[in-house]
């Protein structure tokens, strides 16, 4: 298959094309489809290096491309949770490259626990599309309702293992019960351990497993 094969819109396949990604990867080409779909929680079980980022990110990007033809009110609608300041950057670095050409339709922010509270906040006020954070920073935001889920597409957890070997089960359990029913659940984890048999009962009704 080929990316233009999996359903994806002109302004991401030059995207693609510019990173010179000649052809969807494994997790890409099960996760793409699926996703774009609608319907499902998805668990993909994919390690770093499989293109698991990609995976994820390109039909959360074309779902809210596809939103902005039809409603203008700005809202956030992917929150993006990781278990570390490192994958944030890379994750957003990924979000970067992968909307370049289609940049001013995306406006996506990346949660630190090195900014000020009074700077997530403003980031935070123009209700941007996409939220990357760890767990503990997207609850604070949550707690001084800088971070408004309400109309929350897709809630992404991404190398979900660590996530939960970090210890932010107390952080995922009250984000789990701030977003809406009709949000999307995609858990991503180089292991399927008891821990994600957790996380999925807290996050997930009845995912589409992917284990590749
Ligand atoms: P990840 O598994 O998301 O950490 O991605 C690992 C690396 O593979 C990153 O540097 C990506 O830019 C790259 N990558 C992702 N998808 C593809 C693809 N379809 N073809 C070639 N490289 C890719």
């Amino acid at each position: 298959a080929t990316f233009a094969d999996l359903g994806l819109e002109p302004r991401l396949l030059q995207a693609i094309a510019s990173q010179s990604y000649r052809k969807p990867t494994a997790v890409q080409a099960k996760a793409i489809p699926l996703i774009l779909d609608g319907g499902c929680d998805v668990l993909a079980r994919a390690k770093t290096g499989s293109g698991k980022t990609a995976a994820y990110l390109l039909p959360i990007l074309q779902s809210i491309l596809q939103r902005k033809q039809t409603s203008a009110t700005p809202s956030t609608s992917a929150l993006i949770l990781v278990p570390t300041r490192e994958l944030a950057d890379q994750v957003a670095k990924n979000i970067e490259s992968l909307s370049s050409f289609c940049a001013k339709d995306i406006q996506a922010v990346k949660l630190s626990d090195k900014l000020p509270d009074a700077v997530q906040r403003s980031l935070l006020a123009s209700s941007p599309d996409i939220v990357v954070a760890t767990p503990s920073r997207a609850c604070a935001c949550l707690k001084n309702s800088a971070l408004v889920l309400d109309a929350l597409g897709f809630l992404c957890l991404d190398e979900a293992d660590l996530v939960m070997s970090y210890g932010y089960e107390d952080d995922l359990q009250s984000i789990a019960a701030s977003v809406p029913k009709h949000t999307r659940k995609i858990l991503v984890s180089a292991t399927l351990t008891p821990e994600i048999q957790t996380l999925k009962g807290l996050f997930c009704r009845n995912p589409t497993v992917l284990n590749l």
